[in-house]
């Protein structure tokens, strides 16, 4: 269980669990959210003064209470800051609408293959404003607006000219180019891709304190999160896709053979088979494709190998994201199979969690950063 260390982090720490369950629940009680949280009266009090000063939530109707004074709704206010997160792959560039409620408010994914050009990066600002527009997001509202990449570089030396490793070789961009053409807004180039995923998992799996988050698709990577915080969340934590699953394996992109990115992206999955999509290939597999079937396969066969060292190293449940954990889940039997066969020693006890809208976890994890940041700011 997570232990704020001072009063400051006990506030921001009680007033995220407040807004996290009036967010999912909608509007209740101060006795309600006191019995929902844990937390004492009192303290639900105090926070939502403060909460109340900064407009984060208002008071509505009263209700008859059974114990004399009628008891008044507390209404979270969703709308008081918006957020957008845009995730650049390879293949695709995808976006996540987020206020302070649930769901997400909108998802966009436009197919393009990337191309480090003005014209490549001018289209992702025409599509960014299409999307506000046809949201009818209030501009002004915006708290932020957040792209995640595959950054190689830790978070301080983000500036100028750096290399971002999408699913082939390094490929040199000027970061402060590309942000002008988002200034008008509160712009970063703020995680990495798989880094990115881990934030999103806190906001989906928000019983889960500790986990290890592993974002499989176009690339694969991840990182630990310890006490809802994912570790050098601004760094480059995101290494597991440079483990080696196959020692006599494909060709990395690092210079090692056998890495789980090289042998188990959607490159090396069915890229490399002529098929575009997950979808195509799962399809023709399900046709009994021998091609497919040997390929898909080898994949579960090296992807076992890195999901067991996972859970061998850190003894925490897994939260799978990125695009293909839908696929993974529809056909999780085949992987426990492989995965949770009777150990006499060190057996397995943790679990594979599945994260849903998972393709756009990074979408939705670097809108989650402004999010949280917000809602810090705002009590601090
Ligand atoms: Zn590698």
């Amino acid at each position: 269980m997570y232990q704020p260390k001072s009063l400051h982090e006990i506030r921001i720490y009680h007033s995220r669990i407040i807004m996290s369950v009036l967010r999912q629940n909608g509007p209740m009680t101060k006795n309600d959210l006191a019995l929902k949280t844990g937390l004492s009266l009192s303290s639900v009090t105090n926070i939502l003064k403060i909460l109340t000063e900064r407009k984060l939530v208002t008071l509505g109707d009263k209700i008859d209470s059974f114990a004399g004074r009628p008891a008044t709704y507390i209404v979270p206010v969703l709308d008081a800051v918006y957020s957008i997160g845009i995730d650049v792959t390879q293949y695709h560039v995808r976006f996540a609408l987020m206020n302070l409620g649930e769901p997400i408010l909108a998802f966009d994914k436009h197919e393009i293959l990337f191309e480090n050009t003005d014209a490549y990066w001018d289209r992702i600002a025409a599509w960014l404003e299409a999307f506000i527009d046809s949201n009818e997001v209030d501009r002004e509202k915006i708290g932020g607006v957040k792209m995640a990449t595959r950054v190689s570089v830790p978070y301080n030396e983000r500036k100028g000219v750096i290399p971002i490793l999408l699913d082939r070789a390094p490929v040199m961009i000027d970061i402060d180019d590309i942000s002008r053409k988002f200034s008008k807004y509160n712009f970063e180039f703020i995680l990495n891709t798989k880094v990115a995923g881990a934030v999103y998992g806190l906001w989906e799996e928000k019983e889960l304190s500790d986990y290890v988050s592993l974002s499989i698709g176009s690339t694969v990577g991840g990182c630990v999160v310890r006490n809802y915080e994912p570790l050098n969340v601004m760094d480059m934590s995101d290494t597991y896709g440079h483990m080696v699953v196959r020692p006599d394996g494909r060709m990395c992109s690092c210079g090692r053979r056998g890495c789980l990115e090289a042998q188990c992206s959607s490159s090396s999955l069915f890229r490399r088979l002529g098929f575009t999509s997950e979808e195509a290939f799962f399809q023709a597999l399900d046709q009994g494709d021998e091609r497919c079937r040997e390929s898909w396969e080898g994949y579960l066969d090296d992807l076992t190998v890195a999901i067991n060292n996972l859970f061998m190293a850190y003894d925490l449940d897994i939260v799978i994201s990125g695009s293909m954990a839908p696929y993974l889940e529809m056909r999780r039997d085949e992987l426990d199979r492989r995965l949770f066969r009777e150990y006499a020693l060190f057996p397995i006890r943790k679990q594979l969690v599945f994260s849903h809208d998972g393709e756009y976890a990074a979408a939705i994890g670097s809108a989650a950063v402004v999010i949280n940041s917000f809602l810090s700011d705002k009590v601090k």
